[in-house]
């Protein structure tokens, strides 16, 4: 249930209605904004209540029931856009801001050439799998601390954020120690125990898109972590699967707009993941910027060939730095810049 104060409503009147849904067993969310109060009324049952219980409250303008199975991520609890702050970098603003680097963490070196490869052609956060999930128990799971330690060494070297993936609800305070934002990655989607202890963490998220999932599975997924108090919450469209085999996943570029019609979150596309193969990455990150994505998660690798993991996928240095340039005309031309 939304409850939303009337103009010039104080903070005794917004406690009266957090204190009546308390007294009730509810739980609460605020939206302070500017020019909306908004009281998020949360709990199982709120269905059965009647809405006239806070309708009555001093302050009150309007209490409406929000239909949809996610709340927090709802367009009704805040309608205005929400920007993720990464040492001053935002998303979700006019800047598309692009992430990019190996698919996994491999040495040092690697990860220094990397970010020579993506930060002189405009992208500003470094990607990099420490802790990797794998369809194979067989398969390279990467450098696990050891990679976290590397990334933080480079972080500090070229003064570059970081990005890396957490998989197992255990290790959220250890990664955050030297991410500056935390990927969910799209088999952990539905983690919950993984997203209630990222909520927590207040540490910046990206949640990528389950690839059988909807969007509004996507989107209730994220209540999880705005449950917790983190709003500090970045939406990541990969892929999702069809019958086409073609590619590894379709990518569903429908679900940027629809995203950005219903949610306040900022939503990034991976076209790596989606595409599956280098040559198809550039036309997918050109569609994910004019269909208004706030930005992308591109995996490039010093020398893909030699990529110990998804070095199908990944640009090289000097295809992705031609992809940058090719995608500044693009971004001008939905109001945007890179
Ligand atoms: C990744 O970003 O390297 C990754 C494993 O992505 P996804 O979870 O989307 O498959
Ligand atoms: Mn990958």
């Amino acid at each position: 249930m939304i409850v939303e104060m009337r103009t010039g409503t104080n903070t005794e009147e917004i406690d009266g209605v957090v204190q009546r849904a308390k007294s009730l067993g509810l739980g609460v969310q605020l939206n302070l904004g500017t020019d909306k109060q908004v009281v998020a009324i949360l709990g199982s049952n709120t269905g059965q209540l009647s809405t006239d219980i806070f309708a009555v409250l001093p302050g009150v303008e309007r209490v409406t029931r929000i239909m949809k199975p996610y709340k927090l991520a709802s367009r009704e609890f805040k309608a205005e856009d929400s920007l993720v702050s990464i040492n001053g970098i935002e998303i979700g603003g006019k800047r598309i801001v692009v992430i990019a680097g190996p698919c996994a963490v491999e040495s040092e070196e690697q990860l220094r050439e990397a970010v020579k490869a993506i930060k002189e052609p405009g992208a500003c956060i470094l990607r990099g799998g420490a802790f990797k999930p794998r369809t194979s128990p067989f398969s390279f799971h990467g450098l696990e601390k050891a990679g976290l330690e590397l990334l933080a060494r480079v972080r500090e070297q070229f003064n570059i954020p970081v990005i890396t993936e957490v998989v197992d609800p255990h290790d959220v305070s250890l990664v955050s120690k030297y991410a500056d934002i935390l990927q969910v990655g799209a088999r952990n989607m539905q983690n919950f125990a993984l997203l209630t202890n990222i909520g927590r963490s207040k540490c910046p998220v990206v949640l990528k898109r389950g690839f059988s999932c909807t969007v509004t599975e996507w989107l209730t997924a994220a209540d999880y972590l705005l449950a917790e108090g983190n709003n500090q919450v970045i939406l990541c469209e990969r892929g999702i699967r069809t019958f086409e085999d073609s590619t590894r996943f379709s990518l569903d570029i429908c679900s940027i707009p629809v995203v950005k019609k219903v949610s306040h979150l900022p939503v990034i596309v991976d076209p790596s993941h989606a595409a599956g193969h280098y040559s198809l990455v550039p036309a997918m990150a050109k569609a994910a910027v004019a269909a208004g994505a706030d930005g992308l998660l591109i995996e490039v690798h010093p020398n893909p060939k030699e990529a110990l993991m998804d070095g199908p996928q990944s640009l090289t240095p000097s295809d992705f730095a031609r992809l940058m340039e090719e995608l500044r005309p693009i971004a001008k031309s939905v109001g945007r810049y890179i």
